[in-house]
């Protein structure tokens, strides 16, 4: 979030939002092409998370969950559990993706303390990742835009040449190279399974991702899948890692964090994932072998039921297929963008699409953004690249407009 005054651009107000569409009071429309930053999967205000979320409301508002539980928290907890085949059986809870990372670094650097292994305390990310920006997740983000101005807060990280735009193997060998040096001081590797978002759409494939996570297990360093925008389908799978994995379904990463369309994009929560072998690193009597993050917030009810809804809506909508067939039609969609003579690197993930623009026009992104809204469009370009993100519901005609609109306002843009 950049928080600025942007003269050009004012602030523009929305009172409703249905399905895809965000109304505003003077009426225009604007069809959410990035599902806003990534969170609304079903759209606006769908009718199924609605329902449960006034459900839960007259039912439990919310209680802490230090000593006490409830329903919705066991239930989800046994959902995504689940969804990993039981491998990562655990699952602890906040509110924001940020945390979420903060919290999947503490515990494995605690994991190794309590294992009696403390120089295991540092961290490695790759060039161009983002993991949020609280300041223990700035330590793991390589966006300096975002880092520099807190540097002198931040304790950095390793980071280390990421495969994408450049050579996969190269960079492979440099972690390797590393882990050899350095194994006994890392606890932990960050990744972005298969696609880094906020540091420009950058995709790499999943056989590199098996190799990570070899990499780590020859080296005993944990490793951490942040999903929090390409997990719950977005990349084809409902967990991006799942590509990775072998035949037997081995290979997954130690945590998982997830957050953004998690509660299909109505309440804020975050959550972590990890295997049996850390929740039982930290079984102890002892208050400071404990894992430590308290959180007033922590498994939030509401935001429980609103995540349950949403996992219901992949099962009853067939999502993850439906997703596949569509995915077709909109590529085919965006075949005269994809052929447009300044556009670059045009690519593809599951249900994310990006593309790079040549342009001499240093204000582009401001520029494409006016004239996507005058399209009736919300495409919020990252710098020059272009991305899609769409909710999983658009119609025939909202498939229709969203890639004529995005082809339109591109030549308007550049002119
Ligand atoms: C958005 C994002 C975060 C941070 O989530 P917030 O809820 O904004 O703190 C972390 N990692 C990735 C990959 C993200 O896309």
């Amino acid at each position: 979030m950049q928080w600025h005054a942007d003269q050009s651009l004012p602030l523009l107000a929305i009172s409703r939002a249905q399905g895809p569409w965000l109304h505003a009071p003077d009426g225009r429309r604007y069809l959410d092409g990035i599902s806003s930053w990534w969170t609304n999967l079903f759209g606006h205000s769908h009718p199924d998370i609605v329902r449960a979320l006034r459900d839960q409301l007259d039912t439990l508002d919310h209680v802490m969950l230090a000593g006490f539980t409830h329903e919705p928290v066991v239930a989800l907890s046994e959902r995504l559990s689940a969804l990993t085949g039981g491998r990562l059986g655990h699952v602890f809870y906040a509110s924001d993706g940020a945390s979420a990372t903060e919290i999947a670094l503490k515990m494995s650097l605690h994991y190794w303390r309590n294992r009696g292994l403390p120089d295991k305390n540092e961290f490695i990310c790759f060039a161009g990742s983002y993991h949020g920006e609280t300041v223990g997740a700035l330590a793991v983000t390589d966006v300096a835009l975002f880092r520099d101005a807190y540097a002198p807060m931040v304790r950095g990280a390793h980071v280390l040449p990421s495969p994408a735009g450049g050579d996969a193997q190269a960079a492979l060998q440099s972690l390797s190279t590393f882990l050899d040096v350095h194994h006994a001081r890392i606890a932990a590797m960050i990744i972005e399974p298969r696609v880094q978002c906020a540091g420009g759409m950058a995709m790499h494939d999943a056989d590199w991702l098996r190799e990570v996570r070899q990499l780590c297990d020859r080296h005993a360093v944990h490793l951490i899948a942040d999903e929090i925008a390409v997990g719950c389908g977005r990349t084809g799978t409902f967990f991006a890692c799942e590509q990775s994995l072998d035949e037997a379904g081995e290979g997954w990463p130690d945590f998982i964090c997830l957050s953004k369309g998690i509660t299909g994009g109505t309440l804020p929560l975050s959550l972590v994932l990890s295997k049996p072998f850390v929740f039982d690193a930290f079984l102890d009597d002892t208050m400071a072998r404990g894992f430590l993050h308290s959180h007033s917030y922590t498994g939030n009810p509401l935001a429980c039921r609103a995540a349950l809804a949403t996992l219901d809506l992949f099962d009853r909508l067939d999502i993850l297929a439906r997703n596949r067939v569509w995915a077709h039609t909109f590529s085919d969609a965006l075949a005269s963008l994809a052929a447009h003579p300044a556009v670059r690197d045009f690519r593809q993930a599951g249900m994310i699409w990006a593309l790079d623009v040549d342009t001499a026009h240093a204000d582009f992104s401001r520029r494409y953004y006016r004239e996507a809204l005058a399209r009736e469009l919300l495409l919020r370009p990252m710098g020059n690249t272009l991305y899609f993100m769409p909710p999983y519901v658009l119609d025939d005609a909202q498939t229709a407009l969203l890639a004529q609109g995005a082809r339109d306002a591109l030549d308007a843009a550049l002119a």
